[in-house]
């Protein structure tokens, strides 16, 4: 292993390579926009081209490609050549600085919610120099931001760099007010991403899987996750070599893939880098899902990311480690030694604290989607109300202040494993809490909700704008205080007692919690479309448009793509489902009860009975009538759903009447499969899915 070293980055146009190729005045102008954020001139721009081209093609590159991230949850890439005709039918390799920072990809096939009608289609894309480019499949790869003609942002980069400079100028101001200039402070995340891995042959036999990216249909198992035994056991050999393969791409392509281990569902599994600043950790996210992908078809397996494949066994999410730290590398939700005298820390926290209370919405929404409405609330996430665990040392520190009184800092509880070669560690003060959506976790807070197959971008977006519209507000007032240090205790406390309802460190899974949540009036937004309605409230339109994240327009036409992709997802599944049961399901069940009733008029020939095939068969009539009829509803739910002209009024009637009719009709043929024989269900069970070997 000692080889990582030299993998790592080795295909990444990052700092090191940059300093090795560019002349040292272009490094300079480049390194400063990268640091600070500001942009980038055109003749230092063909220059890096020129050494970006050249680097890329003794990588194998032939091809370069201005990478974005449209509003369809995936990332989009446009393929061109560097190819120029030259003299006498040759041709030479170039690339321009224009080339680098602008793009024009045909952009009226991309949703656009609309803000962008066919007749005025173009889009471009512009080089986020933030984000290193590097080299995959001989392709030069360009992260981008997509924004139309006219400047509306179409994609979740560009939003999300605003968000990144509004954060930034907010920390400052508070910073200044301790006497601290740093250049720039930057949110940092790291992605835990879960994913299930299952042989590729059993893949191809499940249409539901490889049409909606889930199973429709499948009995429980009779051995599920319940014996506890796959979390963190040890890796199947298949699965190991296709993690050290994993990992060896991610490193090439410079992602810190750090943690490797078996998750809690059978055949579910985690992966967890190093965090980065928000739009690299972004990127490198995308890339790591597609990556992962790729991978999986090398070692015969198919890596999926929906965030609910199998029902009955745990889903899969994403935790977003966040934290904001300054260009001179303090951490500002780091506690410290000397939790009492922290006053910049508590106001950090309490930023966040109000930024969460009062933008329980909009977090909530960021994590909406038909995928992820499988997990919130059916308790393996958290639920979808939305509050924060602070821990008790924490908690005691702001109630303490809240209260008047003087708060005396803690000290760790010595641990003790009572084995005496085992090393004696402290009682980490912030304790664990499974269950909350957003937990303070040492000196970054772990946001819980996001399902697996989500873009970080939307949440990080939520957090570091209203965090951001906090701290502008904290500064504010403070700027103009005669006696900073007990106006800032005076704001503490107030903000801390307007906005404790939002702070539960209690159990997130216990039912008593939803009655409680209600009576402090927290939100709880149980679907996709009723989190949607909430995007375009006045009081969201407002923080964006201060902040200029989106416009008010910019937030409508976000909210319409989001509520199409839901309906056009369930519409889909519906789909999906009648037609499996029609020409997989039924005619299976069919056959079985012609051959029970063969079975029985032979026995019956013989002058005895047949008790069991004939209550069998009754069985079997039985629920493939109500199959059948609630296939029929199916198809009818859907019928009657296009009718809605309101996009609302439509994602409601999805969520409300087809997903409902979806369900029901899934328990019915799931009855048959726990009845019919093996050979004749036309597809590979859970078992033979999740427990391979
Ligand atoms: P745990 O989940 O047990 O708390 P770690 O503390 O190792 O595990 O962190 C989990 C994730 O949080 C990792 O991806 C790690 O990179 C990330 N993380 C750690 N510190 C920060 C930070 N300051 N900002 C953002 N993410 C962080
Ligand atoms: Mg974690």
């Amino acid at each position: 292993m000692t080889k990582v070293p030299k993998l790592f980055g080795s295909m990444v146009f990052n700092e090191q390579v940059m300093h090795e190729r560019l002349p040292k005045e272009i490094f300079k102008a480049l390194q400063t926009t990268i640091k600070t954020g500001k942009s980038i001139a055109s003749d230092v721009a063909d220059v890096v081209a020129g050494a970006m081209k050249d680097w890329a093609i003794e990588k194998g590159a032939t091809h370069y490609t201005h990478w974005f991230q449209p509003m369809t949850g995936v990332t989009a890439e446009k393929h061109d050549s560097f190819i120029q005709p030259a003299e006498g039918g040759t041709v030479i390799m170039k690339f321009s600085g224009k080339q680098l920072i602008k793009g024009e990809p045909d952009a009226s096939s991309f949703p656009s919610g609309g803000l962008r009608s066919t007749f005025e289609a173009r889009g471009y894309t512009a080089w986020d120099p933030t984000s290193y480019a590097f080299v995959k499949d001989s392709v030069l790869y360009i992260p981008t931001a997509f924004i139309s003609y006219s400047g509306q942002v179409l994609d979740k980069k560009t939003p999300l760099l605003r968000s990144m400079d509004a954060l930034s100028r907010a920390s400052l101001r508070i910073l200044k007010l301790f006497g601290k200039t740093p250049d720039r402070v930057t949110p940092s995340v790291g992605p835990e991403q879960e994913y299930f891995l299952i042989p590729k042959e059993l893949y191809k036999k499940r249409p539901d899987l490889i049409i909606t990216g889930r199973t429709l249909f499948g009995a429980k198992p009779p051995k599920g996750q319940e014996l506890d035994d796959h979390y963190f056991g040890a890796l199947k050999k298949q699965v190991l070599r296709y993690m050290e393969d994993l990992d060896s791409e991610l490193w090439k392509l410079g992602i810190f893939a750090k943690t490797r281990h078996n998750e809690v569902a059978p055949a579910q599994h985690e992966l967890a880098p190093i965090y980065a600043t928000v739009n690299i950790a972004t990127d490198h996210n995308q890339l790591t899902m597609a990556v992962m992908k790729d991978v999986a078809q090398k070692h015969d397996l198919v890596c999926l990311l929906h965030e609910k494949p199998f029902a009955g066994v745990n889903g899969s999410g994403k935790h977003n480690n966040w934290s904001i730290s300054t260009s001179d590398g303090e951490n500002l939700l780091e506690p410290g030694k000397d939790l009492k005298n922290n006053l910049q820390f508590m106001l950090f926290l309490t930023a966040v604290i109000k930024a969460v209370d009062e933008h329980q919405d909009l977090l909530r929404l960021s994590v909406a989607s038909a995928g992820n409405d499988h997990r919130l609330g059916a308790n393996e996430a958290p639920p979808a109300i939305i509050s924060m665990f602070l821990g008790d040392e924490i908690t005691d520190l702001f109630e303490t202040l809240a209260s008047g009184k003087e708060y005396s800092n803690r000290v760790g509880t010595k641990l003790s494993t009572g084995v005496e070669s085992v090393p004696v560690i402290f009682e980490d003060t912030t304790d664990r809490n499974r269950t909350s959506p957003f937990a303070f976790t040492g000196n970054k807070f772990e946001f819980r909700s996001l399902g697996s197959a989500l873009n970080v971008a939307c949440p990080n977006i939520m957090i570091n704008t209203a965090v951001a519209d906090a701290l502008n507000g904290f500064a504010d007032v403070l700027e103009k205080a005669r006696d900073f240090k007990s106006a800032a205790f005076e704001l503490i406390r107030n903000e801390y007692i307007a906005h404790k309802r939002i702070v539960f460190n209690g159990d997130n899974y216990a039912e008593e919690w939803t009655t409680e949540a209600k009576n402090r009036g927290l939100l709880n937004l149980k679907s996709t479309p009723e989190a949607l309605s909430y995007y375009d409230k006045t009081k969201n339109v407002e923080l964006f448009e201060r902040l200029k994240i989106y416009t008010a327009e910019e937030v409508r036409a976000r909210k319409d793509i989001l509520l199409e992709n839901y309906c056009k997802v369930i519409n889909i599944e519906a789909n999906a489902m009648c037609e499996i049961t029609g020409r997989m399901i039924l005619p299976a069940a069919i056959k079985f009860s012609a051959e029970l009733s063969e079975n029985i008029v032979n026995i019956k020939a013989l002058g005895l009975d047949a008790p069991v095939q004939s209550e069998l068969l009754a069985t079997v009539s039985d629920l493939i009538s109500k199959a059948y009829a609630a296939e029929k509803k199916l198809a009818e739910s859907v019928e009657a759903v296009k009718k809605n002209t309101d996009l609302q009024a439509a994602a409601d009637a999805y969520y409300n009447k087809v997903f409902a009719a979806m369900q029901e009709l899934r328990e019915h043929c799931d009855k048959l499969e726990a009845i019919m024989p093996k050979q004749l269900w036309p597809f590979p069970t859970y078992t033979d899915l999740l427990l391979y070997v």
